[in-house]
């Protein structure tokens, strides 16, 4: 069988520069735009994914053709459009029409200051975006065009800065198209958020969820040798602070050895069927002599998504995420609200799960633990325990609300937590924004997930931009949040994502 490595880096993606114009203005002033157009790429040449800029578009017949040829390359994951002088919008329509990728408006021009002493009219001609994307927002709105608008010279860091966050966006929505998910039995016994609409997830996302049965996944980890246990196990002493019960010659290192066989078999029956997400269930566990922990939380920590109790939509969530934040430092992981601190000023909310949660969101070195598990019946499992790094932080839901999906967002702020000497898991304490009575309220009113993806690498606006590319409800707590503003957000909405869809 091929095994294919998954990829979680943005270095094999292109997005497109495209400029507009139009014939009228003669070779002279072309050439400038030409020019001024490749000076503005250069600027945004820091950016994760590679910018490439395009001849200047001038008529209808190349912009329909660019659109085409965009959508067919898998490499380019957007574009984005400037019209330095006035290109007609009519010769968008067939263009912005056949796209099928995530656009980004570029409102900028070429230079900063006007040289006021200077400006004759040639200069006029050549430096009109002020109103040449003008016309362009016109069509763009005009056709429904989803698109994020970016205002500002490509010297201005913040400008950059949404100019990547759009990418790192668009290279989400690129993983979620291409993603296959497998899902190791059912969604957990009488449990409701975790269930959804395959069909549509499919139809909205990309991302094709299908099932098989853990039993040939056990066939996977039987077929895990000896001498690439002992390979595994090597890299888990490196990494790991391993107790010593677990260690080669202690008494439960066998555990270690059975968490490496799952973990073997585990990737190569994802590597094998093309898997960028997966999920588990505790009550069908087949023939697997320990609930999947360790392996799931390096699995993540490498990219994967990943949900449990059958819980794919947050699978989808993790794989996004792990996308999204490629090369920045922290991490994406499964998230469950489980417990609060509930001192008044001060209130704070643990998050953990049995044992699924990924070691990208602390940079200490966790240890490496193997302990009872009430749950499942199975062998105590090996597990990584560690507390996540203090700082920024975002939690991010997927509700099913039957006639489309619902995205919840809670801005929050991971903070030190007191030693936990008998808790083994891994797990984060957060502070939720604007406030945990807030939160909590408008996270229950929005009928969100207790299962969420954490990240602790990208932040709302990323988030943001891909509920826009998806075309799929976003509703953000944050500091500006309250609940009565909430509430009739909701309802709007309720009444707005039902017209949208048409009849
Ligand atoms: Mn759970």
């Amino acid at each position: 069988m091929t095994r294919t490595p998954l990829s979680t880096s943005l270095d094999s993606y292109e997005v497109w520069f495209v400029t507009g114009s139009q014939n009228l203005y003669g070779e002279e002033t072309l050439r400038q735009v030409a020019e001024q157009s490749q000076q503005v790429v250069a600027g945004l040449e820091s950016l994760p994914v590679n910018v490439v800029w395009k001849p200047v578009l001038k008529d209808s017949d190349s912009i329909r053709k660019l659109a085409l040829e965009v959508n067919a390359r898998d490499d380019v994951i957007g574009v984005i459009a400037w019209m330095h002088t006035f290109s007609p919008a009519k010769m968008w329509i067939a263009g912005l029409d056949a796209l099928q990728k995530p656009l980004l408006h570029l409102h900028t021009q070429a230079n900063v200051e006007l040289p006021w002493a200077d400006i004759d009219f040639d200069f006029m001609n050549l430096n009109q975006a002020a109103h040449g994307d003008r016309e362009f927002g016109y069509i763009q709105t005009r056709l429904g065009v989803a698109r994020k608008t970016v205002v500002g010279h490509v010297s201005n860091p913040s400008v950059r800065q949404q100019v990547e966050d759009w990418q790192r966006a668009a290279a989400g929505w690129t993983a979620a198209r291409t993603l296959k998910l497998a899902r190791f039995g059912d969604n957990m016994r009488y449990v409701a958020v975790t269930e959804g609409d395959k069909t549509e997830a499919e139809l909205r996302f990309g991302v094709q969820v299908n099932t098989w049965g853990v039993n040939e996944l056990v066939e996977a980890v039987d077929a895990a040798s000896d001498a690439e246990i002992d390979a595994l196990v090597a890299v888990y002493l490196e990494s790991y602070d391993v107790v010593p019960e677990l260690l080669p010659g202690g008494e439960r290192h066998q555990s270690l050895r059975d968490g490496a066989a799952i973990e073997l078999g585990l990737r190569s029956f994802l590597e094998e069927g093309g898997f960028g997400a997966f999920t588990t269930s505790f009550e069908d566990l087949g023939a697997l002599k320990q609930l999947p922990g360790l392996a799931v939380q390096r699995l993540m920590a490498d990219g994967y998504g990943f949900g449990a109790e059958g819980d794919w939509k947050t699978a989808i969530l993790v794989r996004v995420a792990n996308v999204m934040g490629a090369g920045l430092p922290g991490g994406a992981s499964l998230m469950e609200d489980y417990t609060y601190d509930l001192v008044p000023g001060s209130e704070r909310i643990l998050g953990a799960h049995m044992l699924e949660v990924s070691p990208s969101l602390t940079t200490a070195k966790p240890r490496l633990e193997v302990h009872a598990l009430g749950i499942g019946g199975k062998d105590d499992p090996v597990r990584l325990v560690f507390t996540a790094d203090p700082g920024p932080a975002l939690v991010v839901a997927m509700s099913d609300m039957r006639d489309r999906f619902r995205l919840v967002a809670n801005v929050v702020e991971n903070v030190d937590a007191p030693d936990l000497p008998k808790l083994p898991v891994g797990r984060a304490v957060w502070e939720p924004a604007p406030d945990f009575a807030t939160s909590a309220a408008c996270w229950l009113a929005a009928g969100a997930a207790h299962h969420t993806v954490m990240t602790t690498a990208v932040g709302i606006d990323v988030f943001r931009d891909f509920a826009e590319i998806a075309k799929t409800e976003l509703v953000v707590i944050d500091e500006d949040t309250t609940v009565r503003g909430f509430q009739r957000e909701l309802r709007w909405n309720q009444a707005y994502y039902r017209l949208a869809q048409g009849l």
